[in-house]
């Protein structure tokens, strides 16, 4: 069958077949001439725009690529054509600014609920559960089995709490033999928005796909969004949005099973608002907890990652410490979804470097780090992000909000007149954002109330927030014309 696929593909794309088996994908340009060097005439680039460059690699290059550079996952996107690869780099989609919206953070009870009831011992039940496969290989019978378990394992979760605004699908794909598991929580009131948690259900060893146990890489993203819903469960939470919870297929070669969705979902216009994934979250290898991926995310989204912690994790028993780094190209499904347009945060174990050595091998195994404590940092994380973006819709801002501030804006002839009422705390500083988050205004205020002369700036959408000498915020949308 997937010689067939190649067949029809050295057919269809004949200009740019190759005289070897392989596949197309878009990958970092300085890593593919790296490549080169290793397995000379397994690797062809076949395009260079900017960084990236459009390639037809054999599998054994790919499988090189791990030795090569430092990679956590595949390190490319393998794509289902040559035309579809070349539109990835040079016509990466973005939104239009309407649907960036803004985060929130307001539900204090009903996220100090869930994140009180996380329970370590699910998540290492669970790592060891889906461990216990052996491997999930994306093309081994225990893959498509692991697959068809979580789903029952889900349906069950679900129904022991009597849920039955859920529903878990198996997601059949063309590049995979493997199905992902999608289960979704419709939302109460805006179900036509989504939130998506997801990490990947597949392994991978380069000492032989037969022994992939995979415990860190991904059984512990798994445990992790699990126990995380189950939370939410136990609650009795009930999202404004709609939650859709995925485990993917097929992500250690080339982000098939993301890539696939979140096409899918681009086609048919379905609306995501964010996406968080959570890929490898059990090894503790950097002086801070959580490590957020700054590459190939989104900066808005980061920014609210960290709201989140400042706001619920500052000290104490749910205290998580932070940091920033940067991943790898393609180095997980998130990569799949900033690609089609949408808004992805990646908040990884370690820094980038500092993380399990030991993935991609028969030795990932839980035995390593022997307790799931590390991930139960991030279960919290997710409940938080599921929480606070499924409630309902949002004002724009970001930080601690100032509930029964209101903050009028406009803007006539270059002058931004702002009113804040209801509130008696002194504000000192007024900022203002473009779409992208960049500061284009920064100026000191003394008064609730005042005018301010703005440079010239281009049309568009604005965020104007005012702080306050304790660091909380109010923040409106202003058009400029
Ligand atoms: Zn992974």
């Amino acid at each position: 069958m997937k010689y067939l696929f190649t067949l029809f593909l050295l057919a269809s794309f004949a200009l740019q077949a190759q005289n070897f088996e392989g596949f197309y994908a878009t990958m970092a340009l300085h890593d593919a001439k790296e490549l080169q060097k290793d397995v000379p005439g397994e690797v062809e680039i076949l395009k260079e725009y900017r960084n990236e460059a459009v390639v037809y690699m054999s599998d054994n290059a790919s499988h090189k690529l791990h030795d090569r550079v430092l990679v956590h996952g595949p390190g490319y996107i393998r794509m289902p054509s040559f035309e579809e690869a070349v539109k990835a780099v040079e016509h990466p989609k973005t939104r239009p600014d309407s649907s960036r919206m803004a985060f929130t953070i307001s539900e204090d009870a009903a996220v100090n609920a869930a994140i009180d009831v996380v329970n370590t011992q699910n998540i290492e039940d669970h790592i060891l559960e889906l461990e216990g496969y052996g491997t999930r290989y994306h093309t081994m019978a225990s893959a498509t089995q692991a697959a068809e378990d979580l789903k029952t394992k889900w349906e069950n979760m679900a129904s022991s709490y009597g849920r039955t605004d859920v529903s878990v699908r198996l997601y059949n794909h063309s590049g995979t033999n493997m199905p992902s598991v999608i289960m979704t929580i419709t939302g109460a009131s805006i179900p036509d928005e989504f939130v998506v948690v997801g990490g990947h259900l597949d392994s991978t060893s380069n000492q032989g796909n037969n022994n992939a146990p995979g415990a860190d890489d991904d059984a512990s993203g798994i445990a992790t969004i699990t126990e995380a819903v189950r939370t939410l469960f136990e609650t009795d939470f009930v999202p404004q949005r709609t939650i859709e919870v995925m485990a993917y297929a097929a992500e250690e070669i080339g982000l098939v099973g993301s890539g696939e969705i979140a096409a899918d979902y681009d086609n048919n216009s379905v609306n995501v608002i964010a996406v968080a994934q959570f890929d490898m979250t059990n090894y503790n290898g950097s002086t801070n907890d959580v490590s957020l991926i700054t590459d190939f995310t989104s900066g808005n989204l980061n920014i609210f990652m960290m709201s989140l912690m400042d706001h619920y994790n500052a000290s104490g028993v749910h205290e998580v410490t932070y940091a920033t780094s940067v991943c790898n190209y393609g180095c997980s499904d998130h990569a799949s979804w900033t690609n089609r347009g949408f808004l992805s945060t990646f908040p990884f174990e370690a820094n980038f470097g500092q993380h399990n050595s030991s993935i991609h091998t028969a030795s990932d195994t839980f035995s390593l780090s022997g307790t799931a404590t590390h991930a139960t940092k991030f279960t919290k994380l997710c409940a938080e992000f599921l929480i606070e973006v499924a409630k309902s819709e949002g004002s724009l801002s970001v930080g601690d909000v100032l509930p029964n501030a209101s903050l009028q804006v406009n803007v006539r002839q270059g002058v931004l007149t702002y009113t804040i009422e209801g509130v008696s705390e002194t504000f000192v500083s007024m900022q203002m954002h473009d779409i992208q988050g960049k500061i284009v205004v920064n100026k000191s205020v003394t008064s609730n109330q005042g005018q301010i002369s703005l440079p010239q700036l281009s049309s568009g959408v604005y965020v104007v927030s005012l702080t306050t000498e304790n660091d909380k915020s109010i923040s409106q949308k202003v058009l400029l014309k």
